[in-house]
């Protein structure tokens, strides 16, 4: 019976994403090992995010409010919105230091083969803020996958009769790879040096 309790705790653990089953039985092991300071403040934390934290009504990050700190952020430049697949990819680029926009989420890319389609993402939300605030350029910052590149080109075939330059990141982050896994020196170079499409 005990080592079927495990079994189940290390079958959930390795239902997480990157977590496979050897991690999963030593973050089990990790877990039967702390003290009970440790795991109540790990329970806490984990309970803490998932009552207060919800999704910005306006660019769909994370937040405790209705509206997140980035969109209310009086130091945040206006002008420039940076597009991105997940709430995730915004910690990446935050970690570069080298945005300083606001950022709208997509919440997804355009995907056919998983039944994805443009009217599945945040593509509505996002004509309805180029509408309403002063953006004056877009950085397209999906992945450089082909998922990634497909919704960039859609978005800029929608876009370009706007007027609003449209920017991608390009430089130094490998094809076929994501954000995630770009270090936090390439994205930020290829933040820097965007491209104009
Ligand atoms: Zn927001």
């Amino acid at each position: 019976m005990t080592d079927l309790l495990f079994k189940k705790l290390v079958s959930t653990l390795s239902s997480l994403p990157g977590i496979g089953k050897k991690s999963a039985y030593r973050l089990g092991f990790h877990i039967l090992r702390m003290d009970a300071t440790a795991f109540s403040n790990f329970i806490e934390s984990i309970e803490s995010v998932k009552s207060n934290l919800k999704f910005c009504k306006k660019c769909a990050g994370i937040t405790e409010f209705e509206i997140c700190e980035i969109c209310t952020g009086e130091s945040r430049l206006k002008n420039i919105l940076c597009v991105v697949e997940l709430p995730e990819d915004i910690f990446f680029i935050e970690n570069t230091g080298e945005y300083k926009g606001k950022y709208h989420v997509l919440n997804g890319v355009i995907s056919p083969l998983d039944g994805i389609g443009p009217e599945n993402l945040r593509i509505k939300e996002l004509l309805e803020r180029l509408k309403d605030e002063p953006v004056e350029e877009v950085l397209l910052a999906t992945n450089p996958t082909l998922e990634g590149d497909a919704t960039a080109s859609y978005l800029f075939n929608l876009l370009r009769a706007t007027g609003i330059k449209l920017t991608r990141i390009a430089h130094g982050v490998t094809v076929g790879s994501t954000l995630e896994y770009a270090d936090q020196y390439t994205l930020g170079k290829a933040i820097k040096s965007r491209l104009t499409i």
